[in-house]
């Protein structure tokens, strides 16, 4: 029999190489030799421990070298673990079905009613998960959340509602809830373009402005930032939350979420009032970074849900507004960009929030 020390850094091993496979997709027993700093025969050995437990299978790949011989590629079994995952936005429910190693196994969606509870919400979600077994369930909510209980949310207009204990009941099982913001930036790390990125700072516009952060690719703990509700105008606009001269208010974000389309469009036709509306919305969106960039630092900022297109249409004025709110130090090194996955990315990383857990939970 091993001897304890000796399972427990087998364990370890094994969860870094299911890690390394479903982050990376396949590879061969030689790049997981490297990618690991393992020895082969270590590889062969773990990779047979997860072979036997259904989570890995080797195919015959791709062809390398001049030979042209094709070579056995290790992979995930999808099947073999799934992540239930679902957006809430304040129309619809978003789900995915996503397998080991990234694999969308199935995905679905259904309309919410305005003002719909955490009651209504959770039936959605039973619907759509229709009674799958799986491994973690993680639903991603725009807004302030702790625990499992939303504690502030603009997108909708929740308050204090215990969305955790409502899909418990719902579904009979437990779910993880995060923040879509949060979500958004494990979403990017790990399946968008931003993988080099330390301190990944995802924003994410919908009916309300919340700005998540992933350190090295996981969650910071703790809450999402508030970002809607930074003043950017002292004594300015009523804001929903109670306060005046919020960001949200300033901008009128509730408003540019239906419409930044349009405003958009009539802005590249040479309207002067929608452009001077998305360089004063930049201005003010800049202003709000400036104060989050000063207290967090982040190296990479991406511009998610609709402040993609603000920020596409008023990158100048975001730029300016911060460069007056920031120290030079902290702006030197940072990257504003739009994320790779588009809208999926809180989606994609609530999944990736699941199979994170999972993956801890073998080591
Ligand atoms: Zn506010």
């Amino acid at each position: 029999m091993a001897r304890p020390a000796t399972e427990e850094l087998r364990r370890r091993n094994r969860a870094a190489l299911l890690e390394q496979l479903h982050r990376h997709g396949p590879q061969t027993r030689a790049e997981l030799t490297e990618a690991l700093g393992l020895n082969r025969s270590t590889i062969g050995g773990l990779a047979a421990d997860l072979s036997e437990s259904g989570h890995l299978q080797e195919t015959t790949g791709r062809s390398t070298g001049s030979a042209g011989r094709p070579s056995t590629l290790v992979e995930c079994v999808a099947k073999s673990v799934s992540v239930a995952a679902v957006e809430l936005r304040f129309d619809r429910v978003r789900f995915a079905l996503t397998g080991l190693g990234g694999e969308v196994l199935d995905r679905g969606e259904l309309p919410l009613e305005a003002s719909a509870g955490a009651d209504a919400a959770a039936a959605a979600t039973a619907s759509l998960l229709d009674g799958a077994e799986v491994a973690e369930a993680v639903a991603a909510v725009p807004g302030l959340v702790s625990g499992g209980v939303v504690g502030h949310s603009s997108e909708l207009g929740w308050d204090g509602t215990d969305l955790g204990a409502a899909l418990a009941e719902a579904t009979g099982r437990k779910w993880r809830v995060t923040d879509a913001a949060t979500a958004g930036a494990v979403g990017e790390w790990s399946r968008g373009d931003a993988g080099e990125a330390r301190n990944l700072m995802y924003l994410h516009g919908g009916r309300g402005l919340t700005a998540g952060i992933a350190v090295e690719g996981r969650a910071r703990p703790g809450s999402s930032i508030q970002l809607g509700h930074i003043v950017v105008e002292p004594g300015g606009r009523e804001c929903r939350c109670g306060m005046r001269g919020c960001l949200e208010a300033e901008m009128g974000a509730f408003g540019f979420t239906e419409a930044i389309e349009t405003t958009t469009v009539a802005a590249d036709l040479g309207d002067t009032k929608a452009r001077e509306a998305l360089r004063r919305s930049g201005q003010y969106l800049g202003r709000a970074l400036g104060a989050v960039v000063t207290a967090v630092g982040p190296d990479e900022i991406l511009f998610g849900g609709w402040l993609r297109e603000l920020y596409l249409s008023s990158a100048a004025a975001v730029r300016s507004a911060l460069a007056e709110t920031t120290l030079p130090q902290l702006r030197s090194g940072l990257r504003l960009r739009t994320p790779a996955l588009g809208a999926e990315g809180p989606l994609i990383g609530a999944a990736e929030t699941g199979f994170e857990a999972i993956i801890d939970e073998m080591r």
